[in-house]
């Protein structure tokens, strides 16, 4: 059996106007985590912890997993290269310094400008990273609910059939068979 929504969900805010009870500890709250067509209103605090649910990145059911993966990769690696070159320019700069020191005199190094030329670049570029993943993580952030949650989910969704059901079996008089011989009073 195919479940009629699948354990991916996204959140989404309300105005405060429209805040609700959070389904685990009752406390008003403007979050709701949808897989259409169910969804519920919980606590943001609630996302954050493991036991309730884990964060996956994804478009639809397409999991976009190993593309963030690969996004904060080149973010970290930037950074790390940034690092570097500031390093090796405060290198160059207590050297330089002391050489100075030394000679009484200004010395020139000609490698400095261009460090700090790469390092701006560097920078630039790690700059437009994160922005880009920063824009990944807003768009595709989704929830996948521990699996007794996702469970209860699925039963509450499938007791609100039945209830329909018999709501709309109530209204057509179709719930109970109909006995024609009924004795008149
Ligand atoms: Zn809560």
């Amino acid at each position: 059996m195919t479940s009629p929504f699948p354990n991916i969900y996204q959140l989404r805010r309300v105005s405060s106007d429209n805040a609700k009870p959070c389904t685990i500890c009752y406390k008003s709250t403007q979050a709701v985590l949808v897989s259409s067509p169910d969804f519920f209103y919980v606590c943001e605090s609630h996302l954050k912890d493991k036991q309730f649910c884990t964060v996956k990145y994804a478009d639809g059911e397409d999991g976009k997993d190993a593309e963030y993966q690969s996004l904060h990769e080149e973010v970290r690696s930037l950074d790390q290269k940034a690092t570097q070159i500031q390093h090796k320019i405060q290198q160059r700069e207590s050297q330089l310094a002391k050489v100075r020191d030394y000679l009484w005199k200004p010395k020139d190094d000609e490698n400095q400008p261009d460090l700090k030329k790469q390092l701006a670049e560097i920078i630039k570029q790690r700059d437009l990273a994160s922005a880009k993943l920063e824009k990944f993580i807003k768009a595709y952030t989704r929830y996948m609910l521990d699996a007794v949650f996702y469970k209860s989910r699925l039963q509450q969704h499938s007791k609100k059939i039945r209830q329909q059901q018999i709501v709309q079996k109530l209204n057509n008089g179709t719930l109970f068979p109909s006995i024609p011989d009924l004795p008149k009073p």
